[in-house]
């Protein structure tokens, strides 16, 4: 989008030149073949449009020229992730319930050794930002220490996340299990100190893990705390496999389904953020919507368990609010580029708009955290939250079956959707700071 008033050159501090690619809405692209990102010294977009528009606004700024085989994108925005399974991701079980105890709570277990929390955090943020996650929704473990350490490490590379505690008081190993008051003042205690920090890059979540691990007790009390501190989010995991939701039938005999669980308990609202929704009913659907709560879609999750087919079509024509999450470690890898081929292939019966699964990684991304009005596009006054793609070169010349920049733009989509990975991440910039540079690899 070009900006219509003139560009002050004293605004812009720095440049990027080259193809350049984002998304207004679910079907709305802009493409600039040879486009022009200003940005100021706050790390605020001043303007995107056409190279040979927006070049005098220039006067002396430093252009960072990218190369033909290079592309310009928003970065990406994991909806659902879990720091502490980084280490387990990709290792198989028959199912969600057995697959937590097999590999994830003893894993998670691990996390009260802070060295081995150290270590995993700058792993996983480190491998977030080089996988061009620019914005992510996170788990953390039980433990208010590694908790803590994760948030350090967070702010001291620079990553842009919700993340918070997660909280369980039954249903779990006691090495994991606090009791809910110990609980609730462990998670608001971590609020108070992360909510808002590092200039806004750092939001703070209450993460129950789901209604099987959480007493009525702690329930109530997240309640309590959302009412306090109405800006704060709530994380947790909805209706993912039927095994697990007919254990919550029989865990709160009362509710008449899965969401009524949480919205009994004042937890669904704006802010909300519930990862899966594979097996929910229309009736379900329409109060998520009615009350603003976010859906995070995990494909590759959803395959990994074999969970079901979420209902991607019906949930856009509700125009809930969604996004999509590696959910790592169900899910296998970091890499929204992934997580974009496996929305399409989960949907057997319909071809999902290429620029819709776009969207979802990138904006729709952002909607679903509250955050479309700071970060997901490249909208003038946004935060310059961004990624530079390397596309493997070819041997050959790609057809081109016209000139027309649509079809130029649907071509590059194609290939990000169904080709992608993250050694294509260049490089990966959060407020206008690099965080992540490939380093070269030694040719032989
Ligand atoms: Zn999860």
């Amino acid at each position: 989008m070009t900006s219509s008033a003139p560009i002050s050159s004293q605004l812009v501090s720095r440049a990027y030149r080259g193809t350049i690619l984002h998304a207004l809405s679910r079907s709305e692209l802009v493409y600039f073949a040879d486009g022009l990102l200003l940005v100021d010294s706050e790390g605020l977009i001043v303007a995107c449009g056409p190279w040979a528009d927006l070049k005098d606004a220039l006067q002396g700024v430093a252009v960072r020229q990218c190369r033909p085989d290079q592309l310009i994108v928003p970065g990406f925005v994991d909806t659902h992730v879990h720091l502490p399974q980084m280490a387990v991701a990709g290792c198989q079980a028959p199912s969600l319930l057995e697959w937590l105890d097999t590999h994830i709570f003893a894993e998670e277990a691990r996390f009260e050794d802070e060295d081995y929390a150290r270590t995993v955090s700058a792993w996983f943020l480190s491998e977030l930002l080089a996988n061009g996650t620019t914005l992510a929704n996170v788990f953390l473990t039980s433990h208010p220490g590694a908790s803590q350490i994760a948030f350090e490490t967070a702010a001291s590379l620079g990553n842009r996340v919700v993340m918070g505690q997660t909280l369980m008081d039954k249903h779990a190993p006691d090495s994991l299990l606090r009791p809910a008051a110990q609980l609730l003042a462990e998670t608001e205690s971590l609020c108070k100190s992360w909510h808002g920090a590092n200039d806004g890059r750092i939001q703070y979540a209450w993460v129950p893990r789901f209604a099987l691990t959480s007493s009525e007790e702690l329930l109530s009390g997240l309640g309590a705390l959302r009412r306090q501190y109405p800006e704060v989010y709530l994380h947790t995991h909805l209706s993912e496999q039927l095994a697990e939701i007919a254990a919550v039938k029989a865990q709160f005999p009362w509710a008449s389904d899965y969401t009524q669980v949480y919205e009994h308990f004042g937890l669904l609202g704006a802010r909300t953020i519930l990862a899966h929704g594979v097996h929910l009913s229309d009736e379900e659907l329409l109060r998520l919507k009615t009350l603003d709560a976010s859906l995070a879609h995990c494909p590759s999750s959803n395959f990994f368990l074999k969970s079901g087919r979420f209902r991607l079509m019906d949930v856009l024509q509700r125009q809930l609010r969604v996004g999509l999450g590696s959910d790592v470690g169900a899910g296998p890898e970091l890499s929204l580029f992934t997580v974009m081929k496996d929305a399409q292939y989960m949907q057997s019966d319909t071809l999902v708009p290429l620029a819709t699964l776009f969207y979802l990684a990138t904006l729709g991304g952002a909607e679903a955290l509250h955050l479309g009005h700071r970060v997901g596009n490249f909208e003038p006054g946004k935060e310059a939250d961004f990624v530079v793609l390397d596309l493997p070169p070819s041997p050959v010349a790609r057809q081109k079956p016209t000139a027309s920049s649509q079809q130029d733009s649907e071509a590059l989509l194609s290939r990000l959707v169904y080709q992608g990975h993250q050694p294509w991440v260049a490089a990966t910039y959060i407020r206008g700071h690099q965080v992540y540079q490939r380093t070269a690899i030694a040719q032989n």
